[in-house]
């Protein structure tokens, strides 16, 4: 399987600070980048301060309905064609081949099963850190000077237009 690497470097020193490796080759979708957790990256080299907007405060933007599924939509569709084949191999009167295929179809569900829990409390774990980073007034004052939309709800109380409160 090919695989496309993205080296990320430091705007300021241009030192590599995080390297990603994503199956398929040629462009990677911005879906496919996305990540949870703070888009203020500071570079170890240097201590630059900048933004990576692969990444996403759960606290902000919540979590993608396609992470919260137990199962991804092309697993079950390689799952379901491992079955077919194996069936087809069976009917086929090859055994062998059509019980590893089967056996690898079912191995696919029982891992999304088994994955989906610890996903999920891994998010869980994700979004407590979010919420306790948008807590800091100065965090989502840096938030806010990378252009990084903000709700009303995390600003700090004197930003907020609060005429007629008074
Ligand atoms: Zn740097």
């Amino acid at each position: 399987m090919s695989t496309t690497i993205i080296s990320k470097t430091c705007p300021k020193c241009g030192k590599v600070y995080d390297k990603k490796t994503y199956s398929g080759h040629g462009k990677v979708k911005d879906s496919d980048r996305y990540e949870y957790g703070s888009p203020i990256k500071k570079c170890p080299s240097c201590g630059h301060l900048f933004a990576d907007r692969d990444f996403h405060e759960i606290a902000i933007e919540g979590i993608r309905k396609q992470d919260e599924k137990t199962f991804k939509t092309s697993d079950i569709v390689m799952a379901l064609a491992l079955i077919g084949a194996g069936l087809a191999c069976v009917f086929g009167l090859d055994y062998a081949a059509g019980w590893f295929f089967a056996g690898l179809g079912v191995l696919i569900f029982v891992a999304g099963l088994v994955e989906a829990p610890i996903k999920r409390k891994r998010l869980e774990i994700e979004k407590a850190a979010s919420e306790a980073r948008m807590q800091n007034p100065s965090y989502v004052a840096a938030l806010r000077a990378i252009g990084v939309y903000v709700p009303a709800k995390y600003l700090p109380k004197d930003s907020v237009s609060d005429a007629g409160h008074q």
